[in-house]
């Protein structure tokens, strides 16, 4: 193969990397990366597990002062996101990525680059190929469809880790540990309505223009919800008018900040609906008021329309409908006030909808701290009794709660500072990531995660700074290198 990194140190780091590139390895297609890496460890003489999900397990004694030291896993995905420009040509299920240096920085031609998580893969074969480093024993953890649902580190069989120290190489900001990830479960709440034919005036309100975001790394922003908006003008138009719901909808997926709702009232005649509609505009002129300087692109339209005939939900139903929707447990719960006030446990009121005969109300709680995740699902679950709603939980995962004190957190702290005389910087992150899924199964899991910077993930502007790359390895080695002396 011939290179196109060829100035960096150590050179085996790039040329992995480039090598890894040249293999097709997009989410459900890693058979033959994974295979790749049965080969690698069979030439070197390493122990090598591979499961049915093409997960594999590298392992490799201690080296050089670190035979007796305690293990350390190491872990990355081998699955990439697959994305690329509308104007590129190419077949992620058979051709290599084309990669491009300029100016210390790699991208791929028109596709993303796969940098997340190749680093984390050609670091560690870089390790297990090196005879000459000093580290504990070395127990290399490649897992499969991360990007899809984390699918490969849930199946892979756990109890072959003897690890109790893990390094999670996907985070993707030089300087940044990230020590604390938030579990979630989709909950969808359902109700079966009885509705009837009426004729009269439709009342519509259209709300839009929210700024909307993702349910767990924008939470903490404090963003109005377009479903929590309109349940509350509802209510309000409902309780003063005799409107009867038509229909209402809101939010489009379940980790989204919904933006938009939008909704209708039947009133019996024309002059009722047009009061309704001036009541209704002196409310969301107060809530314009509340939002002015945070959301800047608010927006409700009223409009109103004679003589239609609609099939208008029963008031009991209403009732319990915007009930559920206005106690349902909705932005930041609860922070860590001692951690920089990061957010523990959240709750996103992504969708709400009303169909022919059921009405839907769907939830994103999320917590690192898997007994407050219980809480606050517990919550939910109280509410939908309340309201006679049945309830659908489904795609759960872990949280990975802050631990206050970590072996591997501070190793990794002084490494940082003495290599490059800063501090480096703790976080936790309000979404996902496979590090729940280990400390879950694992108990007395000293994890952390940490990475060189790579820009524009999952985007065909991915991109590497290869100095940052070469940092992040420098790092690697000095904490191996610390955790293969110390003694536990
Ligand atoms: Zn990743």
């Amino acid at each position: 193969m011939e290179y196109i990194i060829t100035d960096r140190k150590p050179e085996k780091l790039f040329h992995f990397f480039e090598d890894i590139s040249a293999i097709p390895r997009g989410s459900k297609n890693e058979k033959a990366i994974s295979d790749y890496l049965v080969t690698f460890a069979k030439k070197r003489n390493l122990w090598v597990y591979q499961d049915t999900m093409h997960n594999i397990i590298i392992k490799k004694a201690g080296c050089n002062g670190g035979e007796n030291a305690a293990p350390v896993m190491l872990q990355g995905h081998l699955d990439m996101v697959c994305e690329k420009r509308a104007d590129t040509d190419h077949d992620f299920t058979s051709e290599g990525l084309h990669l491009h240096e300029k100016d210390g920085i790699l991208t791929a031609d028109g596709t993303t680059l796969g940098a997340d998580n190749a680093v984390a893969i050609a670091l560690m074969l870089t390790l297990l190929d090196d005879s000459a480093l000093s580290h504990p024993p070395l127990e290399c953890v490649f897992t499969t469809e991360e990007e899809i649902g984390l699918g490969g580190a849930k199946e892979l069989d756990k109890s072959l880790i003897t690890a109790r120290t893990m390094i999670n190489m996907d985070s993707e900001e030089e300087g940044v540990a990230t020590v604390s990830c938030a579990g979630g479960v989709r909950i969808e709440l359902i109700r079966p309505i009885q509705r009837k034919q009426e004729k009269g005036t439709l009342l519509v309100l259209d709300l839009t223009g929210l700024l909307g975001g993702h349910s767990g790394m924008d939470i903490q922003k404090e963003r109005a919800n377009a479903n929590l908006l309109m349940a509350r003008v509802l209510m309000n138009l409902l309780t003063k008018t005799d409107g009867m719901l038509v229909n209402v909808c809101g939010g489009s997926k379940d980790n989204a900040i919904p933006r938009e709702c939008l909704a209708s009232i039947l009133y019996k005649d024309e002059r009722q609906a047009q009061d309704a509609s001036c009541t209704a505009q002196t409310l969301l002129n107060i809530i314009a008021l509340e939002l002015e300087g945070f959301e800047p692109g608010f927006s409700c339209k009223i409009s109103i329309h004679p003589n239609e005939t609609a099939r208008v939900v029963s008031k009991e139903d209403t009732q319990a409908f915007l009930g559920a929707i206005l106690l349902a447990p909705n932005g930041v719960q609860k922070r860590n006030i001692n951690q920089h006030g990061f957010v523990v446990t959240s709750s996103n009121l992504g969708v709400i909808r009303t169909n022919d005969s059921t009405l839907h109300i769907v939830l994103s709680p999320r917590s690192s701290c898997s007994s407050l995740q219980e809480e606050i699902k517990e919550r939910i679950l109280l509410l939908a009794r309340t309201f006679g709603f049945t309830v659908e939980c489904s795609g759960e995962y872990p949280g990975w709660d802050f631990q206050e004190h970590s072996r591997i957190r501070t190793v990794f702290q002084k490494a940082y500072q003495k290599l490059f005389n800063r501090e480096l910087r703790i976080e936790a992150i309000h979404a996902g990531l496979e590090c729940g899924l280990f400390s879950d199964a694992i108990p007395g899991l000293d994890a952390i995660a940490v990475g060189p910077s790579i820009y524009n993930c999952h985007t065909p502007d991915e991109s590497l700074p290869l100095d940052s790359f070469e940092r992040f390895y420098q790092l690697m080695i000095a904490v191996l290198q610390n955790l293969a002396v110390i003694s536990e």
